[in-house]
């Protein structure tokens, strides 16, 4: 399919391209014959002249004509030439330019489809799960109230994953979106951070896992709810990929022209490996996949590298098998 856009492109380009450059030709062509054509006048009355006007006028005039049609032949072929060498040369550059427009298009349009694919397969999951536990609660004669209340039970956990699915799916798609702007204000990190471990300190507890602040009152530029949801993320996989009686260290101190957020935990690390795609969308380490325990999409960090993208900000990640440590820098 892009190959053939890529040609049709190339195309349009050669098109535009080779008008101009015949409609230059032509022009070039007219000026030079008028221009040849008076000159050689000029030169045959000045030979006139010389001759004292006693030779017939225009005498030479025959030989003249044959140099000017010999001329213009010359010019003819200079500029068909011409012609054919732009032809080649814009239609190897129009190609290569093609291509180069087509290319980010092409990547988007295949990340697209393996979004959808991935979004699909999580969905998948749950859905498959309550599918084959109504086949059976409805194939079992015996089924009683409560086996029937284990059941709804069940299906009701795979119903809230699917719905939180959904809800990081619509939240992204948001934040990716080109047209959303995140309205801005001043905002105190110090609010942030604590709204953020609010609403996360009790599945710490659940946890076992302390949360230790370390925060400089400062002020950025942003979007506050945003930015509780981006501390969230990241606390709440410093607890998740944490085991119990360890310190999560969120910290927030001034840097030039901005502020540093850092979130620190002693838990399990991530593999080098793992590193440079922890932030794709749906990536998510095997370890953390293998445990059954430890819920998720993948999506959590590509979420918060929206939210920093979108502040103009800069997110990093360091980690070894002593824990992970996310950096966030946010401007003024
Ligand atoms: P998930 O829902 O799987 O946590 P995220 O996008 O938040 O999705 O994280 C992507 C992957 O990065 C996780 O699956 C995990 O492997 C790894 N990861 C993220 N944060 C941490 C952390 N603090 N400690 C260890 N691994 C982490």
């Amino acid at each position: 399919m892009f190959e053939t856009a890529r040609f049709k492109l190339t195309a349009w380009y050669l098109l535009i391209i080779m008008v101009i450059s015949c409609a230059f030709s032509l022009v070039i062509y007219r000026e030079t014959a008028r221009e040849v054509e008076r000159g050689l006048r000029a030169q045959q009355v000045r030979i006139w002249a010389q001759q004292g006007f006693f030779a017939p006028p225009f005498a030479n005039i025959d030989a003249d004509q044959d140099l000017l049609t010999e001329e213009l032949g010359q010019l003819r072929l200079v500029l068909f030439l011409a012609n054919l060498g732009i032809l080649v040369v814009a239609g190897g550059a129009g190609y290569f330019l093609a291509g180069k427009t087509l290319t980010p298009i092409e990547t988007m349009l295949e990340e697209q489809k393996r979004f959808v694919a991935d979004a699909s397969h999580e969905l998948r999951t749950p859905l498959t799960a309550i599918k084959t536990e109504i086949e059976v609660a409805a194939r079992n004669k015996s089924l009683d109230l409560i086996g029937a209340k284990k059941l709804i039970k069940s299906n009701l956990e795979e119903v809230n994953k699917m719905q939180s699915l959904s809800d990081y799916l619509l939240q992204l798609s948001r934040y990716q979106s080109n047209a959303f702007k995140l309205p801005a204000e001043e905002v105190d990190l110090q609010g942030v951070v604590s709204r953020a471990v609010d609403k996360l300190e009790p599945i710490a507890k659940m946890r076992g896992v302390v949360i230790k602040l370390d925060i400089a009152p400062v002020r950025v530029s942003g979007n506050k709810d945003s930015l509780v949801e981006l501390v969230g993320i990241l606390l709440d996989n410093a607890i998740k990929y944490s085991q119990p009686k360890k310190q999560i260290i969120v910290a927030v101190e001034p840097a030039p022209g901005g502020a540093n957020v850092s979130v620190q935990d002693f838990g399990t690390g991530i593999k080098a490996s793992d590193l440079p795609h922890i932030f794709d969308r749906f990536y998510r380490a095997d370890s953390s996949r293998g445990k059954s325990l430890t819920p998720g999409y993948g999506l959590g960090l590509s979420i918060a590298k929206s939210i920093v993208d979108l502040h103009k900000g800069k997110i990093s990640a360091q980690s070894s098998p002593a824990g992970s440590i996310f950096k966030v820098f946010l401007s003024l």
